[in-house]
Parts: C-alpha cells; sequence; structure tokens
C-alpha cells in the first residue's frame, strides 16, 4: 500500500496561493486555499475582468489558475466545467490565516467540506465578509484549539500560534502513518508574538519531523531593511515628537499590529489615532477575541476616532461609528490633535483636508516590488501635489532569510520543500535536505 504524500497544489515559485494536499490511504487533507500574489493570474484576470459569477471554478480552470481536482469544488462554482462535479474528497481544509491569498478560494468549495480555522480567523472573516465584498462560502466552521490535534484517520493535525502581520496565525505539525510533515503557513519573529513562533518550531525540532513545508517569501535578493514591530513605533514615535500639524499614515486594513502601534504612538504624542469606519468595526469586532485584551475600540477618551468620509450612502454597519465621526473640516482645523490612517483609495479626502506642506506620510506598508508600480506612481502624485513628506516605517509579516535559514538547520527534517517564494532556489544554501517542489506532484512524507 502506498505511503503517505504531499503535493502542492499551488505556492510553487510565487508567493502566496499555498495549497497542499497531504494524502494517508484513504484520508485527504487540504492545508490553505487561496489565489496568489503572482503575476499569472493577471495575465488572465484583471480589475474590470473577473471570472463569472455563475462558474468562477470553470473560469480558473480553463487557465490553471485553481487545481484540477475532483470532489473539492461546489456545483456552483464548476458550472458545467468539463471537470464533472463529485461528491467530496478532502475531509477536510485547514485555513493557516485570514489572508485572502490563503483563504481566498473558500467560496469554490463545496458546501459539505468543513473547513478548520482559530477561533480568531473566525471572527476576522466575519468581520471581513460584512465590511467588504469578500465573501468565503457557506461551510461547516470548525474552530480547532491551539496546540490540539484533530484526527482524520491516519493523520493527526496539531496546530500552532505564529507571529505574523494578521493575529490568530498558525503552523501544523501533521502526523501521518510514516511521520511528521511541518508546516509553517506565514511567520515572523519580530512581532508581539515572536514567542510564539519560537515556541512552534521548538516543537517542531522535538518532532523530528521527516518533511519541513516553509514559506519563504524574503528568500533570494531582498535589499528591504529588517525592522521589527517595536522599531515601527519607535521610528513613528520620534517623527511625531513636537510635530505642530496633522500626520498621516497608510497601513494594511488587516494589520492589528500595526494599528496598535500606531494607536499607541498617536496616544503617546498626545493625538488620536483616526480610523475609516470599516477598521473601527474589524477592531471592534475583534476586540473580544483578542489575547490579553488591548485592542482600542472608537469612542472619546479612547483615543481612537472614526473619520467620516464623504460618501452618499452608507452601509449598516458603518452606522453605529458615525455618530461622533470626525468631518474633514475637524481634522483640517485641528490637524495637532490626530494622526490619520488614509488608504490610498480614499486619497481624494485629501482634497478637503488640504494638509500643511510638509505634513508627515508615513507610509506603513511594504515597498513596491518594481519599479513600474502604478499605484506606487499615483501614490507619489498625490503627496507631491499636496507637499507632504514621505517616510517609509514597515515591518515584515515575513521571517528573513537568515531566520529562515536557521529555522530548516534547528528543525533539521528529511526533507525541505520552499513554496512562498518566488526564489525557492536560494534555499540550496540552507543545507542539502532542500528539494524545489514541482507543481502537482506527490512526494512521499517519510524518513
Ligand atoms: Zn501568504
Amino acid at each position: 500500500m502506498a505511503g503517505p504524500t504531499v503535493t502542492f497544489l499551488g505556492g510553487v515559485r510565487e508567493i502566496g496561493g499555498n495549497k497542499l494536499l497531504i494524502e494517508d490511504g484513504p484520508d485527504r487533507v487540504l492545508f490553505d486555499f487561496g489565489p496568489s500574489f503572482s503575476a499569472r493570474r493577471e495575465e488572465y484576470y484583471v480589475d474590470y475582468l473577473q471570472p463569472r459569477s455563475t462558474s468562477p471554478a470553470k473560469d480558473l480552470l480553463e487557465f490553471g489558475l485553481v487545481p484540477r481536482l475532483g470532489g473539492l469544488y461546489s456545483r456552483d462554482a464548476l458550472g458545467d466545467a468539463d471537470l464533472a462535479w463529485e461528491p467530496p474528497t478532502v475531509q477536510g481544509i485547514f485555513v493557516s490565516h485570514a489572508h485572502a491569498d490563503h483563504a481566498g478560494y473558500l467560496d469554490l468549495v463545496d458546501p459539505e467540506i468543513p473547513v478548520y480555522v482559530g477561533a480568531g480567523t473566525r471572527t476576522l472573516m466575519s468581520a471581513i465578509e460584512t465590511s467588504t465584498m469578500m465573501r468565503y462560502g457557506e461551510h461547516p466552521y470548525r474552530t480547532f484549539t491551539d496546540r490540539t490535534p484533530v484526527r482524520f484517520g491516519r493523520i493527526e493535525v496539531v496546530p500552532y500560534p505564529v507571529d505574523h502581520s494578521i493575529p490568530f496565525a498558525y503552523g501544523f505539525i501533521v502526523r501521518t502513518s510514516n511521520g511528521s510533515l511541518v508546516y509553517t503557513g506565514d511567520f515572523r519573529q519580530h512581532g508581539p508574538r515572536a514567542s510564539d513562533t519560537r515556541e512552534f518550531f521548538r516543537a517542531a525540532a522535538e518532532e523530528r519531523p521527516a518533511t519541513l513545508v516553509t514559506e519563504g517569501t524574503r528568500a533570494g535578493p531582498d535589499a528591504r531593511p529588517n525592522l521589527s514591530e517595536a522599531g515601527v513605533r519607535s521610528h513613528v514615535d520620534r517623527l511625531l515628537a513636537d510635530r505642530p500639524e496633522l500626520a498621516l499614515a497608510c497601513t494594511y486594513p488587516r494589520d492589528i499590529d500595526r494599528l496598535l502601534t500606531l494607536h499607541a504612538a498617536a496616544l503617546e504624542a498626545d493625538r488620536s489615532l483616526v480610523v475609516s469606519a470599516r477598521t473601527a468595526h474589524l477592531l471592534t469586532t475583534v476586540a473580544p477575541q483578542f489575547p490579553g485584551g488591548g485592542v482600542p475600540v472608537p469612542g472619546p477618551g479612547r483615543g481612537l476616532l472614526v473619520y467620516d468620509r464623504k460618501k452618499k450612502r452608507h452601509f449598516n454597519w458603518e452606522k453605529p461609528f458615525l455618530d461622533d465621526a470626525l468631518s474633514a473640516e475637524e481634522v483640517r482645523a485641528h490637524g495637532r490633535r490626530y494622526l490619520l490612517a488614509l488608504d490610498l483609495l480614499h486619497f481624494p479626502e485629501l482634497i478637503d483636508l488640504r494638509p500643511p506642506h510638509g505634513a508627515p506620510f508615513i507610509h506603513s506598508m511594504s515597498e513596491p516590488f518594481s519599479e513600474d508600480d502604478v499605484d506606487d506612481r499615483v501614490m507619489h502624485n498625490w503627496l507631491d501635489h499636496f507637499g507632504l513628506s514621505f517616510h517609509q516605517m514597515h515591518a515584515s509579516g515575513h521571517a528573513s532569510e537568515r531566520e529562515l535559514f536557521e529555522i530548516v538547520r534547528s528543525v533539521a527534517p528529511t526533507t525541505v520543500f520552499p513554496i512562498h517564494t518566488e526564489h525557492p532556489e536560494a534555499f540550496r544554501a540552507a543545507g542539502p535536505s532542500v528539494r524545489l517542489p514541482e507543481l502537482g506532484r506527490p512526494y512521499p512524507i517519510g524518513r
């Protein structure tokens, strides 16, 4: 009888889009299911041109953008695709964290297949569904408990919390009939939950796994500075000290750690952090779930306020935040009181905000990956027009190459597969156990 295998159905030589199928005899479990950030999808689908809502799986299968796996997709998603619907052949899908490149294709999945997530991730996903166009579909959701095994016949999955740029992120130890596989998900060890990451890799090393599947986002050429979350805080503190005018910041909408950093820095500088209604909704929803508390919710005296963006119509979920929301006129009149988080999408507000020439704009996101980045060019056009001073202050959600290689050595598996990277070959420098995975090919798990 064939032994356990792992097959990479995505995330190979691309950032994001991990899809690991682990099979052991009759048992099959999938890990993560989202689109990658690679340019390949954009060869066929861009902003205005998207798969049809009547057959999204069919339209993605056409170009090999999702795996050709029977017993995975829903009837609705397949439409009349040449891959016929069949009853589920996968016992569950584990989602490592709520970023789109790991969870964004769940809407294509058969509604009978259970989706396993951390309790916090479930909360984040429902906040995202309420306040955006994102849809994950109907599924039986099973929330797992930290470090508590979940069993599927011969396969046992143990979820471990890790530090990443979204809270409630997990790595997994997967035990099979012929040894263990460690799957890292996305991780870093320079954020507020760095000790979780270290504990995960300690447990991973003790497991003496046959296989390590690691993310490698920052492997290979990477000239960007290696700032920690605490480093971002001290940079922002220094910038805001004694500034007399409005300060602006731009960050990822779900990077709660960064919002907490900006909030703390705003308080230190005797300011309030001003966020969108969407961010306020997210923070309010996750606050009760957050380990150790400490997530601020909007309200007087809490240093967190909501910006009243000009809109013709407000959604119901926005309404609770609007009564006390700040107008552009208030922010313009008393700029010194505020650190305003403003997404690129909402830059037209600058026309009313009219920040004084030289006011600081904190870009608390990744630097552009290419020199012809359209968003980056447009952002700088706006900043130049309003004479804002640009400050790059960001900590990555991912471990550095040096840290990745140290982890490979300390876990010491028989075989290492780098995924979620455009430079898997860079891992060759980490040791002889490294193997570059090929898409769709089953690799045996075993020492
Ligand atoms: Zn990712």
